[in-house]
């Protein structure tokens, strides 16, 4: 069972000695790498003192007349000189001697492999093999030799940074994703719920006020004379006011139910708002609404084309409900309705709470 810290802790401090930076692409070019390089017609005795002097070094890269010959290991080098007669054998005589026997098909891969698909191709080889160093051509005709264990140590780090980034990109499209989905919900102009997300929102907790047998209202503010507005302002001036309405209706909203979140302000179409309210009874509702209809008033937003006022001012209805199996909410929102068409009749800027009874109506 391999200590995973003990792990980490080995593959930053080798990584720190043996390797230069690497980035999951990075190739073998990023790898420390050995550069020991001898003819092969020198005696086997040059190979033998530069082991002895450099513990690490795998092995050697064997030339003849400046063109790689071949590989051989350091494991395998100290096997021959072991055997009987070994040193009398090889230690005098030249390396291509002592390479007749002691031949590989040893791996060759050009500096900018992958490390990924470097380790992966020299784990593909047969099982007396595969602790074999490997040659890298760095540039045409230049080689370096390889620790495998060094490719394996660079290979580990960068399934870890790989991993790592995998996390950071997972994290990036989790919020992206939130952000979307988040657009997906608000008015463009307004930049409060939309219609879209106030039908989700209403049925969720109209469910859960069932569930809870809890009262749910809701509000429906309409602004008096918008049409006229319009065509005295113009159209922009018009947006600019139905966003300052949006944006004191959510303000008087948070500011009365604290941070109470479960309250949503919503943009339900062209000049009309609606808020849900759950867990709010009538007589709070209307204090909210009235609330609202003071506050757009002190906004101040002067309509000289105005039949009610001469400035901007709002018409709100209510409806107020416990939720039962023969309720739906659409009839909420019928209710609030025609409770907001009499604010209007009535002379607007006022607001209207529905009639009461007409919850225990069957519909
Ligand atoms: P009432 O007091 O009865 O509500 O009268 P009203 O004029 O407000 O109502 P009406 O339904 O006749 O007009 C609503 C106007 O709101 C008409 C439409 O051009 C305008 N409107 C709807 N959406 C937008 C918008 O996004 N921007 C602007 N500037 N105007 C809009
Ligand atoms: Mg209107
Ligand atoms: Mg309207």
């Amino acid at each position: 069972m391999v200590n995973l810290s003990c792990y980490e802790s080995l593959v930053s401090s080798i990584s720190d000695n043996c390797l230069k930076t690497t980035f999951p692409e990075s190739t073998l070019q990023s790898l420390f790498a050995y550069d020991f390089q001898v003819d092969c017609n020198q005696p086997g005795e040059v190979v033998a003192v530069k082991l002895e002097s450099e513990p690490r070094l795998p092995g050697a890269i064997l030339t003849d007349k400046g063109q790689l010959f071949g590989m051989i290991s350091r494991q395998r080098f100290l096997e021959y000189l072991s055997r009987p007669f070994g040193r009398e054998l090889f230690l005098k005589r030249s390396l291509k001697t002592l390479y007749r026997f002691a031949s590989t098909n040893f791996l060759l891969m050009s500096g900018d492999t992958k490390i990924v698909e470097a380790a992966s191709k020299a784990l593909e080889r047969e099982v007396d093999l595969a602790y074999e160093p490997i040659v890298v051509e760095i540039k045409p005709s230049v080689y370096r030799i390889l620790d495998f264990h060094n490719l394996l140590i660079a290979q580990c780090h960068v399934h870890k940074l790989a991993n790592n980034l995998l996390h950071e990109l997972y994290q990036k499209l989790e919020i992206a994703n939130q952000e979307l989905v988040l657009q997906a919900s608000l008015d463009g102009l307004t930049q409060i719920a939309n219609r879209r997300r106030f039908d989700q929102y209403l049925s969720q907790k109209w469910f859960q006020m069932e569930q809870q047998q809890n009262f749910i209202s809701l509000i429906i503010g309409d602004i008096d004379c918008f049409k006229s507005y319009n065509d005295t302002y113009g159209h922009q001036a018009g947006d600019k006011c139905i966003k300052q309405v949006a944006s004191a209706m959510k303000q008087t909203v948070n500011l009365i139910t604290g941070t109470n979140y479960e309250n949503l302000v919503a943009r339900y179409g062209g000049e009309e708002f609606a808020i849900v309210l759950p867990s709010t009874n009538a007589a709070k509702a209307v204090f909210i609404a009235e609330k609202i209809r003071s506050e757009v008033k002190a906004l101040n937003i002067i309509h000289q084309a105005s039949k009610v006022s001469n400035h901007v001012t709002l018409s709100l209805g209510i409806a107020s409900v416990v939720p039962q199996i023969n309720i739906s909410p659409e009839r909420l929102i019928s209710e609030a309705d025609k409770a907001l068409y009499q604010a209007k009749t009535q002379g607007r800027n006022r607001v209207i709470l529905s009639e009461k009874g007409w919850e225990l109506n069957n519909y």
